[in-house]
């Protein structure tokens, strides 16, 4: 079939304006969008179909928003079913391979636009499924046969959603049994490399990637099917820091593909050294130094933190492979993790959640802890936020009541005497009892006294 379209990772960067637009599928508009991949039975798969359920691209309006579903089937002989979710998130990569296509986020969340220039040349959604059909199976030579279909019609696109998300659940749930200490490798993923080339995604068994869409079972089975391919196992090496979650083997592969960019990189901390943020997070972290907590907020989130900025200018101030102190891009899925943010305090650090956030994530939150972090109902700016977490008696506000005495301030000054004036903040933390940040206070207090520079 001759495709009235060019495809190739040329076109990956691509992207699409509101002006260049001829509609969006998917998106912030749309309420219903999802994409997913399953693994069939060979008899079941019938082999470069593609089908379109509802209006395809000829039927649509210009500049409207549709729902948009992708279903991807496929069957080969060497496939296993921890490779469902790595073919699915090959889905934004290969869309992302077709002239005039632009496809964003994942999962549940993904936001397509087709260009007025391509729609002019004859696209369609037919067209684009043997697109994609050509695509995985020359790049991903383990799948056989592919069948896929295409979901725009109002109504079949819901039951396509929900049992879209009960796989994605059933899926994550699968991964939670494992732990760091009991594997030797992690993955790495470069997919996010095309838009932010610093950026080196880490997958631990307690840490998913930061798009919330590969786990450590998908990113080993991604590497077993593709050694070719975006996704590579680390040698996670030496334990630098159990609680930070430093890793001499993670250093060490982060520096050579980030191209000595970022050298370190903390897995379980937002200060200091923390991992890096591509640009699809589905969520992200961000530190309020007024209450000494952190916030989170999602993607889906259109209003403004407590901070008086939205999860998109925060998004903006981390994004594109930087290594952000104090902002993290992270999977929602880690919120569940035992490790989640465990150097900074983890959910005890916690003070804001959006309502929809904290209700998807409900079971993860500790006992005691729920009542205590507040939702856009309960705060909007620091001031309220403050008030609820005082009222609420917060863990954060404990720390809040840290006060330099002159004695922190003398054991401090006898300890670097000591040291013979070096000191390495963890270290000595420990060594005067304190939390480093509590740390970081009072060396702060000694130089506006003059006697530190
Ligand atoms: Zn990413």
């Amino acid at each position: 079939m001759e495709l009235p379209f060019d495809i190739g990772p040329q076109y990956e960067g691509e992207r699409i304006r509101k002006e260049d637009m001829y509609v969006e599928l998917g998106g912030p508009k749309v309420k219903a969008k999802a994409e997913l991949a399953k693994l069939r039975k060979t008899d079941e798969i019938e082999d470069g179909r593609v089908e379109v359920k509802g209006p395809d691209i000829g039927e649509m309006k210009e500049g409207g928003s549709y729902p948009f579903g992708i279903f991807v089937e496929v069957t080969g002989e060497k496939l296993e079913e921890d490779m469902e979710g790595v073919v699915e998130r090959r889905i934004h990569e290969y869309c992302n391979f077709i002239e005039g296509f632009m496809h964003l986020n994942q999962r549940y969340d993904i936001w397509c636009r087709l260009s007025k220039g391509a729609h002019a040349k004859g696209f369609n959604l037919k067209y684009m499924g043997q697109a994609l059909i050509k695509l995985f199976k020359s790049e991903l030579p383990i799948i056989e046969k592919m069948q896929v279909t295409f979901i725009t019609d109002e109504k079949e696109i819901e039951g396509f959603v929900d049992n879209a998300k009960k796989t994605y659940e059933d899926r994550d749930a699968r991964a939670r049994a494992l732990s760091e200490e009991e594997v030797d490798e992690f993955y790495a993923c470069l997919m996010c490399q095309s838009f932010a080339p610093t950026h080196v995604c880490i997958i631990t068994p307690e840490k998913m990637s930061l798009c919330g869409s590969i786990s450590w079972l998908e990113g080993r089975a991604a590497t077993r099917a593709d050694p070719e391919g975006t996704n590579f196992p680390i040698q996670k090496g030496e334990l630098l820091d159990a609680i930070k979650g430093e890793y001499a083997g993670v250093n060490e592969v982060v520096s050579e593909k980030s191209d000595g960019e970022t050298e370190r990189c903390y897995l379980h901390s937002m200060f200091g050294y923390p991992h890096t943020s591509c640009g699809c997070f589905e969520s992200l972290a961000f530190y309020i130094p007024e209450v000494d907590g952190i916030g989170v907020v999602h993607r889906e989130y259109s209003e403004d933190t407590p901070i008086g900025i939205p999860f998109s200018r925060l998004a903006a101030q981390t994004g594109g492979g930087r290594q952000e102190e104090g902002i993290l891009g992270m999977a929602i899925e880690y919120m569940r993790s035992r490790k989640f943010l465990q150097a900074d305090g983890g959910w005890e650090r916690i003070v804001w959640l959006p309502k929809d956030a904290k209700k998807r994530i409900e079971d993860a939150i500790p006992e005691g802890l729920h009542e205590r972090i507040a939702t856009e109902d309960d705060a909007t700016d620091i001031d309220s936020l403050k008030a609820f977490l005082q009222k609420k008696a917060h863990p954060v506000v404990q720390r809040w009541e840290f006060e330099v005495t002159e004695e922190l301030k003398n054991k401090l000054i006898a300890y670097i005497e000591q040291q013979d004036g070096e000191i390495y903040p963890e270290e000595a933390a420990k060594e005067l009892g304190l939390s480093e940040d509590q740390l970081t206070k009072v060396i702060d207090r000694l130089r506006e006294d003059g006697i530190l520079e």
